[in-house]
């Protein structure tokens, strides 16, 4: 049996699972990887906003020194204490300038002397620290001015924003680096800003000085952690993606494995792949079409039109064979009602039932709602009931049979000879049909004995008063010695093979009048 599936594109658990298992190790590893990513970049972090804070204490530890130094000598006039300003500035790398003030107004300056500016506390973080985006000497130029005071008089000490640029730039190259001062900051461009920085996209870290009023912010952009992964993992993440796409596959491999016949026959029963296909049979005499006999097709996606007998035994071991009786029953309902009117009165449609079937009340109303497409009495259901699996029978089995025979549906024992009926059976049952099975059929014509047993079947169903079908039909030979006998219906190749409704409904299209043919006259289209 074809076990290969073939959905078309439906997304159900089937699709999805290979490829949640082989996304399944590339997520997490993925995932471990950027932990432990996201863990590096903190600690780097942490490091270099530790080591940028040191730097600028360690600036504002010489601005501090420079201050301490000339606080005794604020409130003394500017001109004995220029000297000493200047002193500071050449004395000190970091002390871009000094100054001293008395009562809130800067009076001495290192750079120009006397002077005469208010000093207003206020603008000064912890009335120690000012960020600033230059002054009146070099305007647009950082400044961070460092104060110190007693007594409303001290020094104030300034220091270039180069510095802490140069220390923003060197020290975290690749950080997003900032450092703020109450209300301003200054990021790696220099630039003094108004409010609180902006918090990296990621390992934002933060920390505030304990000895002077600032902290420093540090993280890294969002690109940071999937470039680090690239460059540090590359054949980790290769391994990664070469065992989800196995691990996908061989799940992929292991369910299409798994896809049980059972499975199989279920999908294609929903996406309607079983056909009805028709063999007409014939009746003694003038070898009219008396009927047809409805043959199951599987037209597979891949595999093609697949003969009956590769799938019926495992549909009837596993019971889905109910299910694809009733939907080849509706289906043989649907594509015929529409042209009942190429059918005779009587017209008998014969359908292949097993014995799970007859345990089933439903049948009823399967065979009623087949019926209730044609016009009254257009067609006779015969119901086709293997004998080589034998009916038990049981009180809802007989009470089944009792039921479609009121309806009119008839019962014919196929495959008959092949198995062990009884004619008690037979008699329980009520069949109006014995279909004498191929293998007798073919014995016509050879060695005395076989023709003997085919001459007792004969008999015997004479004698029991049913109707004769004779299956598997192939030579004017065999034809005209059953018809010799009496079997009233002839069924095989010689009249015609299995064939779709397209073809049927041409053949019963093309008997104008609907003429009764002479033996002899076969046409083409009859022998199919
Ligand atoms: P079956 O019910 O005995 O059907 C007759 C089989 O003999 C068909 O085979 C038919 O194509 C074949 N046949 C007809 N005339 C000739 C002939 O002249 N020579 C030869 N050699 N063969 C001939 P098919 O269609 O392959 O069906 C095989 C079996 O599968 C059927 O045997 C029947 O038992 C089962 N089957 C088919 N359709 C159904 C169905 O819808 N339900 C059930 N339960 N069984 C089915
Ligand atoms: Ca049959
Ligand atoms: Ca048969």
């Amino acid at each position: 049996m074809p076990l290969t599936r073939h959905r078309p594109a439906r997304w159900s658990w089937r699709t999805l699972l290979p490829w949640v298992v082989g996304l399944l190790p590339l997520a997490c590893g993925l995932a471990v990887m950027r932990w432990q990513t996201d863990r590096d970049l903190r600690a780097s972090s942490q490091a270099t906003v530790a080591e940028v804070a040191g730097h600028v204490e360690h600036i504002l530890d010489s601005l501090a020194a420079a201050a301490r130094h000339l606080q005794p000598r604020a409130g003394q006039p500017c001109e004995q204490v220029q000297l000493a300003l200047r002193v500071e500035v050449t004395r000190n790398a970091f002390v871009r300038s000094t100054n001293l003030f008395d009562h809130d107004n800067l009076y001495c300056s290192s750079l120009f002397g006397d002077f005469d500016e208010p000093v207003d506390p206020r603008d000064y973080t912890d009335g120690r620290l000012w960020l600033m985006n230059g002054n009146s000497v070099t305007p647009g130029q950082s400044l961070l001015v460092y104060r110190s005071s007693q007594g409303g008089r001290g020094a104030i000490t300034t220091v270039d924003g180069n510095h802490l640029r140069t220390a923003l730039r060197l020290i975290g190259d690749d950080d997003e680096l900032q450092v703020q001062v109450g209300n301003h900051w200054m990021g790696a461009d220099g630039q003094v800003h108004d409010g609180t920085p902006p918090v990296a996209a990621s390992a934002a870290v933060s920390l505030a000085s304990s000895r002077y009023p600032f902290s420093i912010h540090g993280g890294y952009g969002p690109d940071k952690p999937g470039e680090l992964m690239r460059s540090r993992y590359p054949a980790l993440l290769g391994l990664l993606l070469l065992l989800g796409v196995v691990a996908g596959a061989s799940c992929r491999w292991q369910l299409r494995r798994a896809s049980s016949p059972r499975a199989e026959l279920d999908r294609a029963l929903d996406a309607e792949e079983f056909l009805p296909y028709f063999q007409p049979v014939v009746r003694k005499g003038d070898y009219h079409w008396a009927g047809v006999e409805v043959l199951m097709r599987w037209q597979h996606p891949r595999e093609g039109l697949v003969r009956p007998d590769l799938f019926i035994p495992y549909a009837e071991h596993s019971g889905q064979i109910v299910a694809m009786t009733r939907a080849l029953m509706l289906q043989t309902a649907q594509v015929l009602a529409p042209h009942a009117a190429l059918l005779d009165d009587g017209f008998h449609v014969g359908i292949n039932i097993t014995a799970d079937h007859c345990r089933d009340l439903r049948l009823l109303d399967d065979c009623e709602t087949f019926l209730q497409h044609f016009p009254p009495g257009r067609v006779v259901l015969t119901l086709e009931l293997t004998e080589r699996k034998l009916i038990e029978p049981a009180p809802v089995t007989l009470e089944l049979f009792e039921k479609l025979h009121a309806m009119g549906v008839m019962i014919a024992l196929d495959d008959f000879g092949t198995g062990q009926s009884s004619l008690s059976y037979l008699r329980q049952f009520q069949v109006d049909y014995l279909k004498i099975d191929q293998s007798f059929v073919a014995m016509i014509g050879g060695d005395a004995l076989s023709q003997h047993i085919l001459d007792s079947i004969i008999e015997l169903s004479a004698k029991l008063g049913l109707g004769i079908v004779a299956e598997g039909v192939e030579t004017d030979v065999q034809r005209d010695y059953l018809a010799r006998h009496g079997v009233d219906f002839l069924q095989g190749y010689l009249f015609a093979r299995p064939m779709p409704v397209e073809d049927l409904l041409l053949a019963l299209a093309a008997r104008p009048g609907r003429p009764r043919l002479p033996p002899d006259a076969a046409p083409e289209i009859m022998r199919g």
